[in-house]
């Protein structure tokens, strides 16, 4: 369980290896309020490594839900001035931020889903300057995630103790299992580097993913892309880890070159709801058809929201043996399912996957081919039969994935 030294070392993992807490620093955590045990062992290890202040932001999916379904639409979809004023601060002030993702995947099931749009893109609108620095790293952060009572229920139905089975799975994907976890992350980190290192070599033109259900898609990459793995560097100089855990290796699409069909691997958690089963179908770079088994019109809204949702803003590599992956949970969780099969993302791309990203203008981002959204949605299409081969600017086809795996 989550307690005593795993704790302990759970919170050192986040602060050391993720947003990699300098001396005199502030911090943020954001944190449900059934898990504040968690926000206080990193407060105190926070302490203990020299942070300047310790913040909290406490969230409460039961309070939020009351609020989609019965408050005043305009005031719910207002986003006050302070809110935006609290985020800029810690962009302001130097302070990393460190989130704890633990919500019941179908906290918001009964919510109408143009409310849960409608609230989510009049944040995204006045938060698009706070997300753009954060996409261009100008602040780290790190995701966690601590196992709920509503969110392990739902991993583990109709099983005895959901909460300390959910929670021994987080232990093993993040090594907490191991005698030293910093160490063993170290190494980790290493091992996709050189992953990295070879797609950067390569310098693909295109990546061409195909399988028996149905998938059949070229993804063209950005100019001067290029491929990150788990540690990134901050503006300020400074590596951090973003996800934890973390197995993947990704870069940006070019926006406009993205042609055929990608069906969906795994259902994909979205504002508290679940879309299932789904397939989108691209031409030059545009989802021009779409379809769902499941939550049909949410993919609409999201697919509808700006311009950039749709395209594709990220493209992300991951070997079907992965520890994740191998412990073939269905974490409803996009933290750790992300990290379970290769993946692709809606909406907005990450500055830093381009040469340079994070200093060009939008135009000049925009003739990268690098998408721009206020949304930014990852998921899931790797599959065990997942065939990847990249293609070069002179047409050479070099196999990248055979059989869900990564065979260089
Ligand atoms: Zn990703
Ligand atoms: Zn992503």
């Amino acid at each position: 369980m989550l307690t005593g030294k795993t704790l302990c070392d759970f919170a050192e993992l986040a602060l050391k290896i993720g947003v990699n807490l300098q001396k005199g620093q502030g911090l943020e955590i954001v944190c449900p309020t059934e898990k504040s045990d968690v926000a206080e062992a990193i407060a105190l290890k926070a302490y203990e490594i020299g942070a300047k202040i310790v913040r909290v932001r406490w969230e409460n999916d039961k309070t939020d839900r009351i609020n989609y379904l019965h408050a005043d639409k305009d005031a719910l979809c207002e986003v006050p001035k302070w809110y935006v004023d609290s985020k800029n601060y810690l962009l302001k002030n130097d302070f990393c931020y460190i989130a704890i993702a633990a919500e019941d995947p179908s906290a918001f099931k009964d919510v109408p889903e143009e409310r849960l749009a409608a609230v989510a893109k009049a944040r995204g609108k006045k938060l698009k300057k706070y997300f753009d620095e954060v996409m261009a790293n100008g602040i780290r952060w790190c995701v966690i995630s601590v196992p709920t009572e509503d969110w392990a229920k739902q991993v583990f139905p109709n099983r005895e103790n959901p909460v300390e089975k959910l929670s021994e799975a987080i232990e093993k994907t993040m090594r907490l299992d191991k005698k030293d976890p910093v160490k063993e992350w170290r190494k980790h980190i290493e091992k996709l580097n050189v992953h990295a290192q070879f797609l950067n070599d390569a310098n693909f033109e295109y990546l061409h993913f195909e399988n028996s259900k149905g998938t059949d898609l070229y993804v063209g990459l950005a100019i001067d892309h290029v491929w990150i793995s788990a540690e990134e560097k901050a503006k300020d100089g400074v590596p951090f880890v973003a996800n934890m855990p973390t197995e993947e290796v990704f870069t940006a699409p070019h926006n406009k070159k993205i042609d055929g069909v990608v069906k969906s691997a795994l259902p994909l958690c979205y504002n508290g709801q679940i879309i299932d089963d789904f397939s989108l179908t691209f031409k030059k770079g545009r989802i021009v058809d779409f379809s769902a088994a499941k939550g049909y019109g949410l993919l609409k809204n999201l697919i509808n929201t700006d311009s950039g949702t749709k395209s594709l803003g990220e493209v992300a590599l991951i070997g079907k043996n992965s520890p994740i992956a191998q412990s073939k949970i269905l974490f409803y969780n996009t933290l750790f399912d992300e990290n379970a099969s290769c993946h692709i993302a809606i909406g907005q791309g990450y500055p830093t996957t381009v040469k340079n990203g994070e200093n060009l203008s939008a135009k000049e981002k925009k003739e990268k081919g690098l998408n721009d959204s206020i949304e930014h949605v990852d998921f899931m299409i790797g599959t065990p039969d997942l065939k990847v081969t990249g293609i070069t600017f002179d047409g050479k086809q070099i196999p990248v994935f055979r059989n869900g795996e990564w065979v260089i």
